[in-house]
């Protein structure tokens, strides 16, 4: 009992599922559990090594290495090497072209302009699937320590990560051939690992501090009966360990005699940043002056940092950090009760000391190793979602996701399922059609992307929206779950405020035994589920786009000649016909068919609008 066993024959997987803890990151990604009766999390270890590399390479014979084997190709081939993939994970090419200098591989922008893709040997890759292949890795890691199969997890993200990175990270697990029962934040994690909110009346405030390898992450979390609330997160994106070696380097390069000659040779200078690495971690247990001979070529270089220089040159970046934590604290309104440090930069003795002079009167938790920390917490985290810890009683969850029904008779979740309990979210609707002044909102349980396929818990009507133009209105559905499972749902339309609000039990007499089936049912159906929400959509779509196009038709008569008429008349038929009877690609096409013809209306009215107002008349 307690011991990982490994299978050694390790032919059969034996058929029982062990949920698990990933620490998906920018520079290493852990799979951790908990075990044994006492329920202590520990990291799977390959060979002594819990971490992998979070860094993908791609070969000429068409396989993948993931790991540190795939780190060892920077180097050597880094067109083809990929790191730091979670910074692309749910960004578009705008956010990120910024910083495209900072990758060695790369980027490029797909066709809808919403995500990026990564280009190697001549494929793309899209952030999710790459995400997917170290999840896929950890997975298989964690199998053949095991020796069981691993179908479940809890990954974790940044606390500042938004709904599209978040989703992206959830795929990224489904892709890998996961369960993903729930994307925690990190430093939820970190605080879990270290025991803290588990019990049921503590009241707490924490600072965590994540110093990473190129990340460093503020937050300020609030703790209350098994709750943690966010109270402010702040953070450099570009500043970690990385920028310590890259100023190490840049150090030797200005000052060894002879240096500077290295600069143009790419090799010379990776090999400069590894040694920079590994001088700064030796500054961890010893103040002794550092030395290295590097051969470069003909020539020998010698490579020395003392403490002192270190200090110098982590100064200004420390320094950074500090600001960023009283900026964050500052937001958060509040003093912190203790600190958790996070991140294998934390290691650092000048981090520690920086941070414990910053807070000098509050406990700084360091005793757990700080690359581990936050995969520890998210098995915790993952223990308590598959039922083993029954001793924690507030941390509780929805057993099932709950939303409401949108276009086209789509779920479309508000609250996910084994999101913990009390929890509230909130999202924007609009109206579809012209002057409509009601909305019927009906709210439903279930896992399927059809509402129809889900359980219909209540439904109810705002009325008297004030009548405005279709997109006009802004109807926020806010949804609020309280501890005992009551939802209380709200509709409010912000111009007006005009608002109506019910309340409704969400268990609601499902036993066990039929939250299991419709999970079951859930999954069975995904794959057909998706296709049909996607030919939905692209339905909604389209008749969305008639009416925009036959209204617009209406309105500006005298801007179209009889042809034009005709042939958006004939465009829309083709397309009301697709919407009928055609495929998901069909009516995209013949979306995209009136779409390209009636752009430049849209143009022409623009331009007259702009002649009008030249005239010095206004508009209506
Ligand atoms: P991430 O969260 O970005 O995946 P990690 O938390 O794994 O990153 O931290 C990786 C960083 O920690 C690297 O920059 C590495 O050099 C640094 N690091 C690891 N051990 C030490 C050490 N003993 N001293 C200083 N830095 C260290
Ligand atoms: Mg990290």
């Amino acid at each position: 009992m307690g011991k990982i066993s490994i299978d050694i024959r390790n032919a059969t997987l034996i058929k029982e599922d062990i949920t698990v803890g990933i620490d998906l990151g920018t520079t290493n990604s852990l799979i951790a559990i908990v075990e044994g009766e006492k329920r202590l999390p520990v990291c799977l270890r390959d060979g002594g090594k819990a971490i992998v590399p979070s860094i993908l390479h791609f070969a000429d014979d068409g396989s993948i290495l993931v790991g540190d084997a795939a780190r060892e190709k920077l180097v050597s081939d880094p067109r083809n090497t990929i790191y730091s993939i979670k910074r692309l994970l749910g960004r578009s090419y705008s956010e990120l072209s910024a910083h495209s200098g900072y990758y060695g591989y790369r980027i490029v922008e797909d066709e809808s302009g919403a995500s990026v893709r990564v280009e190697a040997k001549g494929r793309h890759y899209t952030p999710v699937e790459l995400s997917a292949l170290i999840l896929a890795e950890l997975k298989q890691k964690a199998e053949q320590a095991l020796g069981k199969t691993v179908s479940k997890a809890v990954i974790t993200v940044p606390a500042y990560f938004d709904d599209q990175q978040r989703q992206a990270t959830r795929d990224a697990g489904k892709l890998a051939g996961l369960e993903v029962l729930r994307i925690v934040n990190e430093p939820t994690a970190a605080s879990l690992a270290y025991g803290l909110g588990l019990s049921p009346d503590e009241v707490r405030t924490i600072a965590v501090y994540d110093l990473g390898g190129g990340t460093f992450d503020l937050s300020v979390l609030r703790l209350e009966k098994g709750v943690f609330e966010v109270l402010a997160t702040r953070g450099d994106t570009y500043l970690g360990g990385d920028d310590i070696d890259r100023s190490i380097a840049q150090f030797w390069l200005e000052t060894v005699p002879g240096a500077e000659l290295l600069r143009n040779d790419s090799h010379a200078i990776q090999d400069l940043r590894l040694s920079a690495e590994r001088a700064k971690k030796h500054f961890t247990g010893s103040t002794e002056t550092w030395r290295h001979t590097l051969a470069s070529g003909q020539a020998v270089f010698v490579l020395e940092l003392s403490a002192e220089q270190l200090a110098d040159i982590c100064k200004p970046l420390i320094d950074k950090t500090l600001q960023i934590t009283r900026a964050a604290l500052k937001d958060a309104n509040t003093k912190p009760d203790e600190v958790v440090l996070v991140g294998g930069s934390t290691r650092m003795p000048l981090v520690k000391e920086a941070v414990r002079s910053l807070f000098p009167e509050i406990p700084v938790r360091d005793n757990l190793d700080p690359d581990e920390v936050v995969a520890l917490g998210a098995s915790v985290e993952a223990d308590i979602l598959a039922g083993n810890r029954r001793d924690i009683l507030l941390l509780d969850v929805t057993p099932l996701s709950l939303g409401i029904e949108t276009m086209g008779g789509l779920m479309d979740v508000m609250i996910p399922r084994n999101s913990r309990i009390p929890c509230s979210a909130a999202r924007q609707y609009t109206t579809s059609v012209d002057g409509q002044t009601r909305l019927q909102i009906s709210v439903y349980q279930g896992e399927r992307e059809l509402c129809s396929e889900n359980r219909l818990l209540g439904r109810f009507e705002l009325q008297q929206i004030p009548a405005m133009p279709a997109g006009l209105p802004k109807v926020e559905v806010r949804f609020t779950l309280d501890a005992d499972g009551i939802l209380r749902v709200k509709a409010m339309e912000l111009r007006s405020g005009v608002a109506q609000e019910i309340a409704m039990e969400q268990r609601g007499g499902l036993d066990d035994a039929t939250v299991e089936k419709m999970l079951l049912e859930s999954l069975q159906h995904a794959r057909s589920d998706m296709d049909t929400r996607m030919l939905l959509e692209a339905q909604q779509e389209g008749k969305q786009l008639i009416y925009t196009a036959e209204r617009f038709v209406v309105k500006n008569r005298g801007l179209l000649n009889e042809d034009e008429i005709a042939r958006t008349s004939m465009l829309c038929n083709e397309l009301e016909a697709s919407i009928a009877s055609g495929s998901k690609d069909e009516i995209l096409h013949a979306v995209d068919r009136l779409n390209d013809y009636t752009r430049p209306f849209a143009e022409r009215l623009m331009d007259q609008a702009v002649a009008i107002a030249l005239k010095g008349k206004t508009i209506e």
